[in-house]
């Protein structure tokens, strides 16, 4: 199947910021074969025109996500951490079935592609069923199963074996790519860790896993073992292959070091990092050390939105007030690390800009908004989806050159059946 989207502008998310006005772009099974200037287009064909007044821009990729958690949503707001884990999260997350996990995946990835994002990796338990909900609504994910000691759950090495398994099962159509998801060195065994990336390098597996979220968790590792817990994870073996770090708020220069040396990927999660005031990453430091970083939302229930275009502006106008400059990130940045960075910290050359042999994950942003006014040059547009627009301006969404979201409408979820069903599902794991 041939297709032809035109629009006003296509904003491509690479790191130059590049926007081709009047644009063309070409797809055939699923695929972007041509992107340019309309007068430079090839002959359309037979291809379907599909022609847009607003935008083109990828379709957002967001690094960092525990979307089921949208269960819980704002409960225990404004507890400090450990008393939000154990009076709020804890009692409901034990009480938590398959079918939550799937019916809450379902409403929040449905959210996430009405914001513009197609693909996120999630790290939450039941990872069939995450599977199964990106199956319903249309998107793509990368599910890192999670590995955790927790009361109730197989010992570790029958959980990793676990995961390895279903890892290496999977089709590999590029729907669903399940990772490992060693939640961190702080809470999970370090032989553990060791052997779970021994085992995604083999398989060329992403491990997903949070470092250096807090002041403190790493305090008693530090003790124990005279080292952080980047250069603990190092010595460890844990590093090299795709390594996917979440948060990294607290990092030294060494640190950041031994990122580069080990090519260790950041998913950066401002909301997140703001809400539960853990600190500001490094964000310019680490691109001028050629760190991968992409943006992330973190679950919903610490964001709490899952808006990746408000996230970018967050992430630009932390960076500038970490740095105390305007220059700190610029708006071609900040976008990138939602779309090309993104994509690219996940270790997904197939996805996150637009450009010939990329998928066809496209967003359509309806710029028939006073915030997108005035454009006196094509990069104006850019400024205005970074400083201006959010998830509620996306109006068309396809994955794979297949629409999932028409007029800011799921094509294949019943977007107030499903709120409901959610809202059932967590009035019923708060009673306990
Ligand atoms: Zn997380």
């Amino acid at each position: 199947m041939r297709q032809r989207f035109t629009a006003r502008a296509a904003v491509v998310g690479n790191r130059a910021g590049t926007v081709v006005p009047d644009v063309v772009l070409d797809v055939e099974d699923g695929a972007i074969t041509w992107l340019g200037p309309a007068p430079e287009a090839p002959d359309a064909g037979d291809a379907e025109v599909v022609a847009l007044p607003g935008v083109l821009t990828p379709g957002l990729v967001n690094t960092h996500s525990h979307a089921p958690m949208a269960l819980f949503r704002g409960q225990g707001e404004g507890l400090p951490l450990d008393r939000w884990l154990q009076d709020v999260m804890w009692p409901r997350e034990a009480r938590l079935t398959p079918e939550d996990v799937e019916a809450a995946m379902t409403a929040a990835s449905a959210e996430m592609l009405g914001n513009g994002i197609t693909t996120s990796v999630e790290m939450y338990f039941h990872p069939e069923r995450i599977a199964a909900a990106v199956g319903t609504t249309g998107a793509r994910a990368v599910i890192a199963t999670p590995l955790l000691p927790l009361p109730g759950m197989p010992p570790m090495e029958e959980q990793l074996a676990a995961a390895v398994a279903l890892a290496t099962g999977a089709s590999g159509d590029g729907r669903v790519e399940y990772g490992l998801g060693p939640h961190a060195a702080y809470t999970v065994p370090l032989p553990v860790l060791r052997d779970a990336a021994a085992a995604a390098r083999e398989h060329g597996l992403l491990v997903s896993l949070h470092v250096a979220e807090t002041t403190t968790e790493g305090a008693d590792l530090l003790a124990a073992h005279g080292m952080s817990v980047p250069a603990l994870l190092a010595a460890q073996g844990v590093l090299g292959g795709r390594v996917l770090a979440a948060h990294c708020v607290h990092m030294d220069d060494d640190d950041l070091e031994l990122w580069r040396e080990y090519d260790v990927a950041v998913a950066h999660c401002p909301a997140s990092n703001a809400k539960l005031a853990s600190g500001v990453a490094r964000v310019r430091d680490m691109l001028d050390r050629g760190i991968r970083l992409g943006l992330g939302t973190d679950g919903p229930a610490s964001n709490d939105s899952l808006d990746l275009l408000a996230d970018l502006r967050l992430a630009a106008a932390m960076a500038r007030l970490r740095e105390g400059a305007a220059t700190a990130l610029s708006a071609a940045e900040a976008f990138w690390l939602a779309t090309g960075a993104a994509a690219d910290a996940v270790g997904r050359p197939d996805l996150g800009v637009l450009e010939a042999g990329r998928r066809a994950d496209l967003v359509h942003v309806d710029t028939r908004d006073l915030v997108f006014e005035p454009v006196g040059d094509p990069a104006d547009l850019l400024a205005h989806l970074v400083w201006s627009a959010d998830g509620r301006h996306v109006r068309d969404v396809w994955v794979g050159g297949e629409p999932v979201v028409r007029d800011g409408v799921s094509t294949r979820v019943d977007a107030d059946a499903s709120r409901r069903d959610v809202a059932e599902r967590a009035a019923r794991l708060a009673a306990g």
